[in-house]
């Protein structure tokens, strides 16, 4: 890794304009793992001036959409030469275990390849039926320009793939900004695009932090497009700062998600032992920290007692770990930071009348996992309510609440009383109301007796505050195109609208 010349900029590798830098630390001991540059606006300036030129005078968004398709697919057997150094780059950074790191590289992977066939194998344009025949009219798509691409620590390769493939497949340019807490992936990524052909100016990063960086590319004259995935918050204040420059905006916010478990799912031993299993994954797979986390547990109130306590067991015999050590099952936490914000929110819930079954501490240290490092035990939090904090914040850590039900009703209003509207589950032996509840469910992604798969091929994003915007399938492409409607008069006659200048 280079260090401090991190801004890649109209083709070239460099450091911060004024040479400032921030170390990266690494989350399972709290030492320093690389030092990037740090991005001021005026390294802002210059990534959008590259992007703008590369858009406005450049061959890319001109080029035959087949070799941009190319490009994306030489992306993705590069990301697979490099699968096994980019899953532990991933997984140093973020803390997840290697295994995460590998699923990761290869879900970028498919999403590059996807791209590439959806954008290649579409006609060039809609022939639009005019109702008659002294017309042609047709529908062509266009890129938007330069896109503005803001990334959160939690998934940082894939996150910004789902941006970068769309993005250059339809022909814009780009500048992208991964958090300033996980930004080494995307630097390997941008290393790779470049070595797959990537034209200067086509694709920029920068590494720095929301303020100023990701703030000046969201207000910036030269953007086009902000399509940011984050925290509610910092969603709000992107979209903002666009509005003045009616920008378009994508946004992929966060998530309070539900997993709504039936007793008639628990019916049978096997039953019992897939759904507890589906919800330690749902809420504990990279401690927690996924949007679209299962962290809400809405059990029906005949089996609650017993599926608590089974989940708890389980969840107490998670074993934790560096990321890159042999037998983890849950890295670290992020930061110190994101640790300080679990232990809050989870003294918030016992203070507010939870009850704790197991978790709620720091692991004692031992050599594997150093006293320095943000380690926190998978916690379950029996008893919760919708008055309680925990119920409607996003923790984004290894807690899981539990809520009960006693009808189907009200299972389904307790899985949509929330601002949020991301992703959800439903367990039964009944299909019949396993489909009924998920057409119930307002949210952007629904998984009957499943919990986490995603598909390229299928749209991903939230209702509610969960977002604007959908990325991956059809749709996220869509986001990255203009449409532009050529209206052809094959005949042209004048049409007489105004009487003046007539010749009779
Ligand atoms: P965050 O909002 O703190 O930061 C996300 C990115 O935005 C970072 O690159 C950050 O530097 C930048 N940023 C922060 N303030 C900004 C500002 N004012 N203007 C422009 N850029 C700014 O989020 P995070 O803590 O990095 O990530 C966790 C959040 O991301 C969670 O809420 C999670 O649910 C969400 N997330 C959502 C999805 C999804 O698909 N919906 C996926 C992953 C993560």
């Amino acid at each position: 890794m280079r260090v401090k010349e991190t801004l890649h900029i109209d083709g070239r590798w460099t450091s911060a304009a004024d040479g400032a830098s921030r170390e990266i630390i690494d989350p399972a001991d709290g030492g320093v793992l690389a030092v990037v540059a740090e991005a001021a606006a005026a390294d802002a300036d210059a990534a959008v001036a590259a992007a703008r030129a590369a858009f406005d005078q450049g061959p890319w968004p001109r080029t035959p959409v087949a070799e941009r398709a190319a490009l994306l697919r030489r992306t993705a057997e590069l990301l697979q030469r490099d699968r096994e150094e980019l899953a532990l780059l991933e997984s140093r950074d973020t803390g997840k275990t290697l295994d995460e790191g590998r699923i990761d590289v290869d879900d970028v992977t498919a999403a590059f390849r996807y791209f590439a066939d959806l954008a290649a194998g579409e006609p060039a344009e809609r022939v639009v039926d005019a109702g008659g025949d002294g017309v042609h009219s047709t529908v062509v798509h266009e890129p938007v320009g330069v896109c503005a691409l803001i990334t959160p620590w939690n998934y940082p390769l894939l996150q910004a793939s789902w941006k970068i493939a769309p993005a250059l497949a339809a022909g814009n340019t780009f500048v992208v900004k991964p958090s300033e807490v996980t930004p080494l992936s995307t630097v390997a990524l941008l290393d790779l695009l470049v070595e797959a052909g990537l034209p200067a100016g086509v694709g920029n990063l920068l590494t720095g932090a929301g303020l100023p960086a990701g703030a000046r590319l969201a207000e910036h004259p030269g953007v086009d497009l902000v399509s940011f995935t984050g925290g509610l918050s910092s969603g709000v204040k992107v979209m903002r700062a666009a509005a003045p420059g009616v920008k378009k905006v994508a946004l992929e916010l966060g998530g309070k998600n539900p997993n709504v478990v039936f007793a008639d799912a628990c019916a049978t031993d096997e039953g019992f032992d897939t759904a507890v299993d589906q919800a330690l994954n749902a809420a504990f797979v990279h401690s927690g920290q996924v949007c679209s986390a299962g962290s809400r547990l809405i059990v029906e109130e005949s089996v609650r007692t017993r599926f608590v306590t089974e989940l708890a067991r389980r969840a107490d015999l998670i074993r934790l770990g560096r990321g890159t050590s042999r037998g983890a099952e849950c890295g670290p936490l992020v930061s110190a930071a994101q640790l300080a914000r679990t232990e809050e929110y989870v003294a918030s819930a016992l203070a507010e009348g939870a009850a704790l079954r197991c978790g709620g501490v720091r692991p004692a240290p031992t050599p594997d996992l150093p006293a320095g490092g943000y380690f926190y035990r998978p916690t379950v939090l029996d008893h919760c309510h919708r008055g309680m904090r925990v119920i409607r914040e996003e923790i984004f850590g290894p807690v899981l609440t539990v809520e009960t039900f006693t009808t189907e009703d009200e299972a389904v209003a307790l899985a949509n009383d929330t601002e949020y509207g991301l992703a959800g589950a439903v367990f039964t032996a009944d299909p019949e109301r396993g489909r009924r509840v998920a057409a119930r469910l307002r949210h952007g992604t629904v998984w009957i007796n499943d919990y986490h798969p995603y598909l390229p091929q299928a749209e991903w994003g939230g209702f509610g505050k969960s977002g604007i915007g959908r990325e991956l399938g059809p749709a996220g492409l869509a986001e990255y195109r203009e449409s532009k409607h050529v209206y052809e008069n094959l005949r042209p006659q004048p049409v007489r609208w105004f009487a003046g200048g007539r010749a009779d």
